[in-house]
């Protein structure tokens, strides 16, 4: 089969098409010819070698997964030959205390896919039972890959970290990117008012497009400024923070009485200086996560079936493109998500 190996990170990252055997499958393992794997900002810090932890020497990189079920393994219960499927981005135990919390996210002895294990820049991959769901009929496969991430975990930070409430204000950083695209989807569908920021003013009627009410260009302006000005100086109730360091001073600025702040993106600067006492009389809360448990996936297949969710998958490249495709993202010239096809 044909993989996608990363042979050494770096700012031009060293990527190879090579050959390899078909993986033998243990127990509960399925093997899964890939349709399409999304290029996450995750894959992207891995080959510039900004996240090195964990990473597998030579790894095939890719965790947003949708193929077909091709063979199964001994004691795989869920799926049969032929089953549609698309990955959430670790396979989880099933039995360790974050899983029996319903965190399986976070799994304890949960592997990441395209991390510490190969994962769906390929023609197939095997997986773990437990890191797949089954789609339904008749899906978009093209844009089913991104359905746990960046989809489900916008969907997770929005809802379940966030709790967002219908008459809130939500504002959304990073907007153009793909947790971008999708958070002000989902705080949309919610029925917030959203507020987009994005430094491409190339981006902007798009972004009204996907249901922004407002969209705040940034160069270097704070751009708390803009959105107190909008609101009559009382601040937005959540701020979907997508970018970290760099916005996250403006994003603390925005935020109303009582505001909540989710962070699922870090990219650039890694440091940030809060004052406890800004937090204080703000009543404010700063929450991280990341990730999405197979039932958000479902959740969102559902929601996209319902036609709230249009998941954006904008550009499409086979293997062999995959640098043009990593420095697209780097340059953020990409909308919503690119996916490779191998
Ligand atoms: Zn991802
Ligand atoms: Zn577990």
């Amino acid at each position: 089969m044909r993989s996608l190996v990363l042979e050494e990170s770096g700012e031009n990252p060293r990527l190879t098409i090579e050959e390899r055997e078909l993986p033998p499958l243990g127990p509960r393992d399925v093997l899964v010819r890939v349709h399409a794997c999304g290029l996450c900002y995750h894959d992207v810090l891995v080959m510039q070698g900004v996240l090195r932890r964990g990473v597998k020497e030579r790894v095939v990189l890719g965790h947003e997964i949708s193929g077909t079920v091709v063979q199964v393994g001994e004691g795989v219960d869920s799926f049969q030959v032929g089953s549609q499927v698309a990955s959430i981005f670790t396979e989880p135990c099933g039995d360790c205390e974050q899983c029996r919390w319903g965190r399986e996210q976070r799994c304890v002895r949960g592997r990441g896919i395209g991390h510490r294990i190969d994962g769906g820049f390929a023609e197939y991959v095997k997986l773990h039972q437990n890191a797949l769901v089954s789609l339904p009929s008749g899906v978009d496969m093209d844009i089913a890959c991104i359905y746990g991430c960046p989809v489900g975990v916008a969907y997770n930070a929005i809802t379940a970290v966030a709790q967002l409430q219908a008459g809130e204000r939500a504002l959304v950083t990073g907007a153009g990117g793909g947790l971008g695209v999708h958070s002000i989807q989902i705080a949309r569908a919610v029925g917030a008012e959203v507020f987009a920021v994005t430094s491409s003013p190339e981006k902007e009627e798009r972004l009204r497009e996907m249901g922004a009410d407002h969209v705040i260009l940034v160069g270097d302006l704070d751009f708390s400024e803009v959105v107190m000005a909008l609101t009559g100086n009382v601040g937005v109730d959540v701020v979907v923070e997508n970018v970290g360091g760099l916005t996250f001073r403006s994003s603390l600025g925005s935020l109303a009485q009582f505001g909540r702040m989710v962070i699922l993106g870090a990219i650039g600067p890694g440091r940030v200086e809060i004052s406890p006492a800004e937090l204080i009389f703000r009543d404010a809360r700063i929450m991280g996560t990341g990730g999405a448990t197979r039932q958000q996936l479902r959740e969102v297949a559902s929601l996209v079936e319902q036609g709230h969710i249009h998941p954006v998958v904008s550009q499409s490249f086979p293997l062999e493109e995959a640098a043009t495709a990593y420095r697209l993202m780097r340059e953020s010239k990409t909308f919503g998500r690119v996916i490779l096809k191998p």
